[in-house]
Parts: structure tokens; C-alpha cells; sequence
């Protein structure tokens, strides 16, 4: 089955789907994403989702290209022209297409807007049941990590790293201080039964996954604490995990070969990913309210 694309107005199958060479997201990284998880047909946490695209668009000063009535309309269509019922949505909003220049474009430069959907949500379950493997990188990124830019590069250079290792993800870490993974939040456990994640600072990217996870864990009568942590702490850690809209909970067993704790998935990870897949399994149609 061939893949629709919205792309600046029009549904197009995507093989033909094409942007301009002179976009500022080709040239620049001038350009913001969401990534969005659809269960049953429906979006996960699309209020917040949208909230942080809005909010991504206003700390780069690109203009919105629409209302986000309409850009609902074309997500839905997106949904519904492939078929997707478990997978993922994918948005783009570039400052738009001008002759190549370092200062953003004078006079009436739209945006341009892309919008494609995959077949496929989270990882598998029996990956979450045995846990994953991280490596430890050094976070190389910039100061803005809570703008979600699709300036990736050393996102994608600690993936690769971390896909070479045979590991799930790569644990960010600068000045000893973890900060998130490449592209999900890290949180861990203390001995105390004390939750512990990263402060939402330009440091890490407020992931909505998190956001969702950190309020089920307080209703679940979760101590949670946000604050920065380092890596000896989560070396030594009762549990460590990951959360994101790819990721779902994830269970964090080894860090660089080391054992987290005995090796096992944490009961508290475990439990907090069951959660989530209540909530997802409990969405509806008012999933789509903004
Ligand atoms: N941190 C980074 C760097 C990411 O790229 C992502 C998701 O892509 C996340 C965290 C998780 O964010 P969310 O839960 O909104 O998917």
C-alpha cells in the first residue's frame, strides 16, 4: 500500500511527494517536528503535542501556518488516507522556502508543512518484558534542547553510536550530569523508592511522553522528584527507565554492559508501563479535542 503525504496544501502519494531544494529546513535545520503516537486510530496526548509545536514555532519566531482546527482536519486525514490504526504521525513546519541566506527571509515567506503517518506504535511488548541496553554518550547538542528542531545531527550521531553498541538508546550526559536520551527522557529510581528525572530546563526536551507518565506516577502515589541527576547515580540506581511517544515506558537494564541494579526490568518501570497502555487503550475520539 503506497503512503499519502500532505505537503504544502496538497495529498500526494508519498513517492511523489517532494520540497523545494531551497527550504530552510534542507538548508538550515529552520524547522520544527512533532511526532505523534496513534493507538486504535486515535492520537496520545495530541493536546499537548500540538501545544509544544505552537510553542516550538513561537521560540524560532517561524510564523503558524494554521489555525490548529485545520491542522487537526489534515492529521485526520493523514490517519484515515493510511489506514493507520497502531503507528505514528509525523509533522514538519519549516520557516519556508527563500534564496539561500544565514537571516530569516524578508517579505511573505510561508511556511512550508509536512504531514505523513507510519504503520507501527512503541516497541514491541516482549522488548519492554526483557528490557533494553543504553550506552553512556556525551551530549554534544546545543542550548536550546527544548526546542524541538530538526537540527538532529547529534541525536542521530548518539543513536548510531548506540545502535553500533547493540543498544536501544544512548543516555546523554554532560558535565556528569545526565540530561535525557537521543530521543527520549531518562528517569531512575532510588533506593528510597524516590522517582528522579531532569528538570524541565533548555537542557532536555519536555517530552509529552513524560509529562503524561510524571502526572500517572503522582496519581499513582509515586514520589517523584525533578532535578538534575548524574551518571555514577544512575549507574547505581535501583532502576532506570525511558519514556517517549516511540518508546512508551521502557525498562533500562544495563548502562555500558553494567548490570542497572540485578539486571531485571524494575517493578516501578513495569508498573508505570502498564499504566500507560491503559491510558492508551482507554483513548478515544475526545482524543482528538485541542
Ligand atoms: N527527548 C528527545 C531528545 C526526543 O527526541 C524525544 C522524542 O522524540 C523525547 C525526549 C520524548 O518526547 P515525547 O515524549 O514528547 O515523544
Amino acid at each position: 500500500m503506497s503512503h499519502v503525504a500532505y505537503v504544502n496544501g496538497r495529498y500526494l502519494p508519498q513517492k511523489q511527494a517532494q520540497v523545494h531544494i531551497e527550504d530552510r529546513g534542507y538548508q538550515f535545520a529552520d524547522g520544527v517536528y512533532e511526532v505523534i503516537c496513534v493507538w486504535n486510530g486515535v492520537p496520545a496526548d495530541y493536546a499537548g503535542h500540538l501545544k509544544r509545536l505552537n510553542r516550538s514555532l513561537n521560540e524560532l519566531r517561524i510564523a503558524s501556518p494554521m489555525s490548529d482546527g485545520a491542522l487537526t482536519f489534515i492529521v485526520k486525514e493523514i490517519v484515515r488516507r493510511n489506514h493507520v490504526s497502531q503507528g505514528t504521525v509525523y509533522m514538519q513546519v519549516n520557516r519556508g522556502v527563500a534564496p539561500r541566506a544565514h537571516p530569516f527571509p524578508t517579505g511573505n515567506v510561508k511556511p512550508s508543512v509536512v504531514v505523513t503517518a507510519k504503520h507501527g506504535a512503541g516497541p514491541a511488548e516482549s522488548v519492554a518484558e526483557k528490557g533494553v541496553k543504553v550506552i553512556a554518550v556525551v551530549d554534544q547538542r546545543w542550548g536550546r534542547c527544548d526546542i524541538k528542531t530538526v537540527g538532529l545531527l547529534p541525536n542521530a550521531l548518539a543513536k548510531q553510536a548506540a545502535a553500533e553498541g547493540k543498544a536501544f538508546e544512548a543516555l546523554l550526559h554532560r558535565d556528569g550530569i545526565v540530561t535525557e536520551a537521543s530521543a527520549s527522557n531518562a528517569w531512575l529510581v532510588t533506593k528510597d523508592q524516590i522517582l528522579v528525572t531532569h528538570p524541565v530546563t533548555n537542557a532536555i526536551l519536555a517530552g509529552v511522553t513524560r509529562g503524561t507518565v510524571l502526572k500517572m506516577a503522582r496519581a499513582a502515589g509515586y514520589k517523584v522528584e525533578e532535578r538534575p541527576f548524574t551518571l555514577d547515580e544512575t549507574k547505581t540506581a535501583k532502576e532506570v527507565f525511558l519514556t517517549g511517544t516511540t518508546t512508551f515506558v521502557m525498562p533500562v537494564v544495563t548502562i555500558d554492559d553494567r548490570p542497572v541494579a540485578n539486571g531485571a526490568p524494575g517493578t516501578v518501570a513495569l508498573d508505570l508501563r502498564q499504566r500507560y497502555r491503559a491510558y492508551l487503550d482507554g483513548l478515544t475520539e475526545t482524543a482528538w479535542n485541542v
